[in-house]
């Protein structure tokens, strides 16, 4: 096991978070468990055991089972520190290559987003010097070279692991904690999106660092690590041009305004011709010129899959979804779509529908946006005397 494989990627969920078990609540957030770190745990206990019997088995899962506590109190740090700037924490889910904080959203204020991030690291500090002053105590002489994770002690070797989730997830390059200080600081000088940008082309640099390095001592974790690394900054990256490309711009001047609507009496089996018919697979429901839901193509499929293709929408629309107002801030409606997992979002004004938001739509509003940022300017008239 390498323990320089610790990546942190709080606020970023690089891959959902199936085949989980959850563990408990804390603090109030859930706990889970990812399977392939049972498969990890059984494989290291089941290797250790067939070459060096079961008491070093057990010392080793104990090992991993310490230190994982310390990479869920890392966690911690960042979600408590997310919930003092009242961002809540969906869940921590623990896989073999680290932790994950799934945070509702990073803070977008430079100062809160350097605390949030330094406060992991932070513990693994408070928790090295915890297990250094008992080792100062004890007066347990220094081990030469803890070669392998049983020589020198529990104790030592996860001092010597916090050190280097300290280093690690210091180092300044996203998805890592380093690359979220390092954007902040930045973003205190200069705008969000250059401070990204910049923070985003160090990490890449860094990335093509760690392949040669990897490739020049043949040290494969490396590799794996530029990878994250590279996937971390142009994500991070794009976000941020997006941001930057939304910012100013008001829900009223990307909603869809031309678009059908059914009534609650329509039946599944009209809203399939709706659908096969036209551009539209999802719909609002309005009654009496009052928005009342939305029937999206996936509900319509599982209203036919439970048998009666006559049933009407009213029984099957979706009553409690999110809406937004036409003066919001459409980087923020575009948080709240994405986070809805809805194809749109109902644009309410005094309780009346006056138009839809669409993820395709905010991507059109971008890329007209973005070809205007990048005109090229007119060369300047001719001066005449
Ligand atoms: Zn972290």
């Amino acid at each position: 096991m390498d323990e320089a494989a610790f990546p942190c990627r709080s606020g970023s969920v690089l891959f959902t978070m199936k085949w989980s078990l959850k563990l408990g609540r804390l603090w109030g957030i859930d706990v889970y468990l990812h399977v392939t770190f049972l498969l990890f745990l059984s494989w290291v206990g089941y290797a250790t055991y067939a070459a060096m019997g079961v008491g070093a088995a057990l010392s080793i899962l104990f090992l991993i089972v310490s230190l994982f506590s310390c990479v869920l109190l890392h966690e911690y740090g960042h979600a408590l520190t997310a919930r003092r700037y009242g961002i809540g924490t969906a869940d921590i889910t623990l896989l073999p290559i680290g932790g994950v904080a799934r945070l509702e959203r990073m803070p977008s204020n430079p100062k809160q987003e350097l605390l949030v991030a330094v406060a992991g690291p932070a513990v693994n500090v408070v928790i090295a010097a915890v297990i250094g002053i008992i080792l100062l105590f004890r007066g347990d002489p220094i081990p030469r070279q803890p070669a392998n994770l049983l020589e020198g002690g529990i104790l030592w070797n996860l001092l010597r692991m916090n050190l280097v989730m300290i280093v690690f997830n210091m180092l300044p390059a996203f998805p890592m904690d380093g690359g979220r200080v390092l954007r902040a600081a930045l973003a205190m000088r200069m705008p969000f999106a250059k401070a990204t940008r910049t923070a985003a082309n160090i990490g890449q640099g860094m990335a093509v660092i760690f392949v040669l390095l990897g490739l020049l001592y043949g040290h494969f974790m490396l590799l794996f690590i530029a990878f994250f690394v590279w996937i971390g900054a142009s994500n991070e990256a794009e976000d941020a041009e997006e941001s930057s490309l939304l910012s100013g711009l008001r829900v009223r001047d990307a909603m869809v305004t031309d678009y059908r609507r059914l009534t609650p009496d329509d039946t599944a089996q009209n809203t399939v011709q709706l659908i096969l018919q036209g551009w539209q697979a999802d719909f609002p429901v309005v009654s009496d010129g009052e928005y009342v839901g939305i029937v999206t193509r996936q509900d319509v499929v599982t209203a036919l899959e439970a048998g009666n293709p006559l049933q009407p929408v009213a029984n099957f629309m979706r009553i409690d979804a999110l809406h937004c107002g036409p003066e919001d801030d459409l980087d923020a409606a575009l948080q709240t779509l994405r986070s809805s997992h809805l194809p749109l979002l109902p644009v309410l004004g005094e309780g009346r529908l006056i138009g839809l938001l669409t993820s395709e739509n905010i991507l059109e509003a971008l890329m007209f946006r973005r070809a205007l940022s990048q005109r090229i300017a007119p060369p300047p008239l001719p001066v005449t005397a």
